[in-house]
């Protein structure tokens, strides 16, 4: 199957340079890449494609990469988001997350999640949570490229109450967890055409006793694969880890040997100078969740971490997954906070969210910029759009952050198979699905009465 998509405004993103050629194609063989440049010089392909795009008006883009997602948040959707951290409706959804949510109800609501990160223009996510083998069966469906980790944790997250600093240990926890970290390895790592692949996630490093982290390291090592973790994430996670192991979070990971460049820490916020420099030294990523950090008040010192050099990529969490909005919140938010204009701009984000997330995430040998030879990830943002219009050519990668929306992505190739057509999915009967996954997540709330009630709420 040979595809040609031309007439665009390409930023390929080789190397991480937001650069636009603005009569730009791409040659789609299979898979993968087979040409990328001018439009002149790939317009004899025209003659054999099976498919010809027109992509005037449009940018010619790689897909997003997302590093840090949680399928099963769908559940939680506009449940936390105007609340702090330690407020009721938080207590809800982890409750529900807990006790409540069976494997069977994550399936349909996280297919929805994942429709809105393909459509949107996300092709690559790195997931993790619990219930993860359903997770690789929505990746599967869907389309997406997804590492998938089993989320391990050894106490019941909606009993934590962050700030606390008694835990109720729980081995069944990390039993089960390894045991769905084991179904994952042999069933589903390099499933998809290798589109799928695996990860040791450690729920937090607060929420695991060193030994069993330090295993958790060494089944990582076993496997050959990195670790996705969330990594000061909370308030009084420092406290409970100084308090309980005598070193906080990033120190302690380092100790037992866990950090190192396939490393990917979700949240960063109440991290140090010692912190930062610890992560910077050891080549660790960080998923910068840019949006959702935004809504819970807090922030990580961003003006810091990026002057140390350490390695930061874009994620979503588990509300909302709009990529444009992750993009945009880590401009404006840190420039207010900070009173710094030039601490990131709109070609900087853009890399994050394409190029660095694949170095992050290891995979930039195949994705995160469109180069012959790398796996066909292409997606097209339509810019004759009132938002984006007049578009001056000179800033037309300002006006894609700041002003375009995930709802102007038209067409998504992931592994060269053309899953979003006109805006359309082509392969899932979207209706259907979001009628399927409403009466899924109304069972989930109503099961979840007794949590709302608890804390006086409808
Ligand atoms: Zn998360």
């Amino acid at each position: 199957m040979k595809t040609l998509i031309h007439g665009g405004y390409l930023i390929a993103m080789a190397g991480g340079q937001a650069d636009v050629v603005t009569d730009g194609a791409v040659l789609i063989e299979d898979d993968r890449i087979a040409a990328v440049g001018a439009a002149a010089a790939l317009a004899e392909h025209a003659a054999t494609a099976d498919r010809v795009i027109d992509a005037r008006g449009q940018a010619i883009l790689p897909g997003f990469v997302n590093t840090h997602t949680h399928l099963a948040g769908a559940l939680s959707k506009a449940i936390t988001e105007d609340v702090p951290t330690y407020g009721g409706p938080f207590r809800i959804a982890l409750g529900m997350h807990e006790n409540v949510i069976r494997r069977e109800d994550v399936l349909l609501p996280g297919m929805v999640h994942g429709v809105e990160m393909l459509k949107t223009g996300t092709t690559t996510i790195n997931e993790c949570w619990w219930h993860q083998p359903q997770s690789a069966r929505i990746i599967e469906a869907v389309g997406l490229r997804g590492i998938v980790a089993a989320e391990i944790r050894e106490v019941d997250s909606s009993k934590i109450g962050f700030g606390r600093i008694e835990r109720d240990w729980d081995e069944r926890l990390v039993e089960e967890g390894l045991a769905e970290a084991q179904d994952l390895f042999e069933n589903w790592h390099g499933r998809a055409n290798g589109r799928i692949t695996c990860r040791v996630a450690p729920d937090g490093p607060d929420r695991l006793r060193p030994p069993t982290l330090a295993r958790l390291g060494e089944l990582a090592r076993k496997h050959g694969v990195g670790i996705h973790t969330h990594l000061c994430s909370v308030p009084g996670e420092a406290e409970f880890m100084q308090q309980s192991w005598g070193k906080t979070s990033i120190p302690l990971l380092h100790d037992l040997g866990l950090l190192g460049p396939d490393f990917i820490g979700a949240h960063c916020v109440f991290v140090d100078d010692a912190d930062i420099a610890i992560m910077q030294e050891t080549g660790a990523c960080m998923s910068h969740t840019a949006f959702l950090v935004g809504k819970r008040g807090y922030y990580p010192p961003m003006d810091r971490i990026y002057r140390s050099g350490m390695r930061v990529s874009l994620g979503s969490d588990w509300l909302s997954n709009d990529m444009f909005k992750v993009m945009r919140s880590a401009i404006v938010i840190p420039r207010a906070l900070f009173r710094d204009v030039g601490i990131r701009n709109a070609a900087d984000v853009l890399r994050m969210a394409t190029f660095d997330g694949a170095c992050c995430l290891g995979l930039a040998h195949d994705v995160g910029s469109l180069e012959a030879g790398k796996k066909a990830d292409v997606i097209l943002v339509d810019l004759r759009k009132a938002w984006c219009q007049p578009l001056r050519t000179a800033n037309l990668v300002a006006n894609l952050v700041y002003n375009a929306n995930g709802s102007d992505v038209t067409h998504v190739f992931v592994d060269g198979r053309l899953l979003v057509e006109q805006g359309r999915l082509t392969h899932l009967d979207e209706t259907e699905l979001f009628a399927e996954a409403q009466a899924v997540a109304e069972d989930v709330w109503a099961r979840s009465a007794h949590l709302f009630a608890r804390e006086g709420m409808a």
